[in-house]
């Protein structure tokens, strides 16, 4: 007898509970070529084939069929996962290994597994702090202030961080230094002069980047505004909710699928755009996600089809060639979320390519992940930091001024590496570099 789920038919042995286990023919497209190995990150770093996809795809049908339950024997190599898609790419069979693996979180959690502090932590990050982005604003100012008052040297210096258990210490650890001036969706616009005007978009400011990389967003609004796109920041949006869906926190994530759609359907737009390949990989996944909602379903697929990477969109708009000039050589790393995702690898080099004085180089294993991957460097903080001192070596070898990115997980991530390293190589976004090519115009 077979149960059925909103997206497949779980078996009445399978050890999946949840209505949102991996479906059954998603389970058996593998054929066990082997492509996606060399692809994956975690598999170049251990050579274990239980740290590869197929290695996790055969403790899913394992899983499945019975012979294995959810526990110490599949949650380690299942959470080892960067979910960075690369074996997706890799894959002949078409194995959609992304939203297996977000099922297969999902059930994680639902089995409860996870320590109760780690459990407390994920309630008050997912389900309160990146639902509010006022409050996630606040608790960001508190941070600055600890981290420019002084006390952070304080509180390392008498050890009390031993006290924490150890995900917290890595937290704290890892926080960069908020030093820019935060960016808030409050309704504001970039309108360029009516002669020149293209098109209207909305911003999607997102979580992260908006508390840690400020500028950046500014200039995403000033780079759409030279070419002719008018803008606005909607305030009624909410994160696009990927850091919770990779957690497996799915019902939170369709909260603030709901409240984006909402928000952007009601404006006149002719796209959304996503400065965070990230926040686009989940906004153009917003129909699988809420394709069970009825009130929902079909206005997830129309925000889906209009969200544009903002790479993606320049190009496709016919972005107008900077003619400031920028002397440098600069690297690009192509984020898992926009290259194994969203497809887009050609755009961002373009986008690049088309400053005057600028030498791009390419980078060695562009495409494998930096470790960053949404919350992995608190979660698996050994491999995350194994794979970005190999990023920042690679980066290193190409003798670039800059390393470019499209994703605040990978900024960030380099950035630490490169400081640790004591290098002078810098880490900007795309954008940046655009806009600074932009303001150098005469
Ligand atoms: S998503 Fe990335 S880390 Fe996970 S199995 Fe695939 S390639 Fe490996
Ligand atoms: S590439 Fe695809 S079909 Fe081949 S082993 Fe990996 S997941 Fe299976």
């Amino acid at each position: 007898m077979k149960l059925q789920s909103t997206t497949g038919t779980i078996s009445k042995t399978s050890g999946f509970t949840t209505p949102e286990a991996p479906r059954e023919e998603d389970l058996y497209k593998c054929v066990h070529c082997g492509f996606c190995l060399n692809a994956c990150p975690t598999y170049l770093a251990t050579g274990l084939e239980s740290e590869s996809p197929r290695g996790r795809l055969a403790m899913m049908k394992a899983v499945h069929e019975g012979r294995l339950e959810i526990g110490p024997a599949v949650i380690p190599s299942w959470e080892l996962c960067l979910q960075c898609r690369a074996c997706e790419d890799a894959c002949p069979s078409n194995v959609p290994y992304g939203s297996l693996m977000e099922s297969v979180r999902l059930e994680i959690k639902t089995v409860g597994q996870r320590p109760r502090h780690a459990r407390f932590a994920r309630r008050v990050g997912f389900g309160i702090l990146l639902q509010r982005p006022r409050l996630l604003r606040a608790f960001a100012t508190s941070i600055k202030l600890y981290q420019r008052s002084g006390m952070r040297r304080v509180v390392r210096a008498i050890g009390i961080l031993r006290l924490l258990p150890g995900d917290q210490v890595v937290l704290e650890a890892y926080l960069p230094e908020l030093r820019t001036k935060f960016f808030a969706a409050s309704n504001q616009t970039a309108t360029p002069p009516a002669s020149e005007r293209k098109a209207k978009v909305a911003l999607l400011a997102g979580c992260v980047m908006p508390l840690m990389h400020g500028p950046t967003m500014e200039a995403a609004m000033r780079v759409l505004r030279r070419n002719g796109i008018e803008v606005i920041v909607p305030a009624g949006q909410a994160c696009c909710g990927a850091l919770n869906v990779h957690a497996g926190e799915r019902e939170t994530a369709r909260e603030m699928a709901r409240r984006n759609i909402d928000s952007f359907l009601e404006l006149d737009i002719d796209a959304v755009i996503t400065a965070s390949g990230g926040c686009g990989t989940q906004m153009k996944d917003y129909g699988e996600l809420l394709a069970g909602d009825p009130d929902y379903a079909e206005k997830a697929e129309r925000l889906a089809g209009m969200t544009r990477d903002i790479h993606e969109y320049l190009v496709e708009v016919g972005f107008k060639p900077p003619q400031g000039f920028l002397d440098m050589t600069v690297t690009y790393q192509d984020a898992c979320h926009l290259a194994h995702t969203q497809k887009i690898t050609d755009q961002p080099r373009q986008l690049l390519n088309s400053i005057p004085g600028l030498k791009l180089v390419e980078l060695p294993e562009s495409s494998v992940c930096c470790g960053a991957g949404g919350t992995y460097a608190l979660t698996s903080p050994e491999m995350s930091g194994y794979l970005r001192d190999r990023k920042v070596e690679n980066v290193e070898s190409t003798g670039a001024m800059v390393v470019a990115s499209g994703n605040p997980g990978c900024v960030l991530q380099m950035s630490k590496g490169l400081e640790a390293r004591g290098s002078s190589t810098q880490v900007k976004y795309v954008i940046d570099l655009l806009d600074e090519a932009y303001s150098r115009e005469k």
